[in-house]
């Protein structure tokens, strides 16, 4: 069975983002970028299937700018086999992402594609999802365990509210990965040696016939509101005033 793990280049998540001052968005320039984390946890869980035997072949795919290669290299130096870039400076909604991702499920016929629950720059825990619908395909989401049944179901623990919920899905599925799913491996340096030398395609968005124009205007972008000092307090009658006081909540 072949996996497929889609894998979004996105800001590192140790750095601290900064606006751009107009609010048009976030200031890319000279910032570390990284493999999105969930994308990461959904690569390790595919190269751990093919260690047991379970999957054949790990194929990762990114759409992104050509640096985006980069991301590729990090999950092949993780033990996936082969990339494929589809390469464009555009931004590229869920909505397109998930209809070029559904052009490489028909071409690649992948048993299973396993993706991060959500990318942590833009948070829109969508993809998975219409790609899925688009496929017509069963999908678990928020996956932390993938027990797969042979080739033809798996059984996959979500997170859900308030506690864990278990599904059998009829495999070809999409399933997305949670946090608790595993933790990834940092790459070896023999691992990233030898990923320099695993195929990576390049392709672009017309290769596969779809339209990535924006259908979404962002309006604004502003940060979070600065955080207000705290206070030591004296004694808890104190805290017990101010927070009738002050605070009023109480
Ligand atoms: P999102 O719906 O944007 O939060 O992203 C959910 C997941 O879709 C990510 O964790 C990736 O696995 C996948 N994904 C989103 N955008 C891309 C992209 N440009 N290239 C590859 N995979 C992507």
């Amino acid at each position: 069975m072949k996996v497929l793990v889609p894998v979004k280049r996105v800001i590192d998540y140790n750095v601290k983002v900064r606006v751009k001052p107009d609010q048009s968005g976030v200031d890319l320039a000279n910032v570390k970028m990284s493999m999105n984390p969930f994308d990461e946890i959904a690569t390790e869980e595919a190269v751990r299937m093919k260690e047991k035997g379970a999957a054949t072949e790990v194929v990762v795919v990114s759409i992104g700018p050509q640096p985006a290669q980069e991301t590729i290299r990090t999950a092949l130096a993780m033990g996936a086999d082969r990339g494929l870039l589809i390469q464009t400076d555009q931004t590229v909604e869920p909505l397109a992402v998930a209809k070029l991702l559904k052009a490489v499920v028909e071409q690649e016929q992948p048993g299973l594609v396993i993706m991060g629950k959500q990318a942590i720059d833009d948070d829109n825990n969508a993809t998975g999802q219409m790609l899925a619908a688009l496929l017509d395909w069963p999908q678990a989401t928020f996956a932390s365990k993938i027990e797969l049944n042979g080739a033809s179901a798996a059984n996959v623990t979500r997170e859900v509210d308030g506690g864990l919920q278990t599904l059998e899905v009829q495999l070809p599925a999409i399933v997305t990965a949670d946090l608790r799913l595993n933790e990834p491996r940092y790459a070896s340096l023999p691992n990233i040696m030898k990923a320099k030398k695993k195929p990576i395609d390049v392709k672009s968005p017309g290769d596969f016939g779809v339209d990535i124009t924006p259908r979404l205007k962002v309006s604004k972008v502003t940060e979070p509101p600065k955080r207000q000092g705290g206070v030591k307090v004296e004694s808890v009658a104190d805290l017990v005033m101010r927070l009738k006081n002050e605070a009023g909540v109480l």
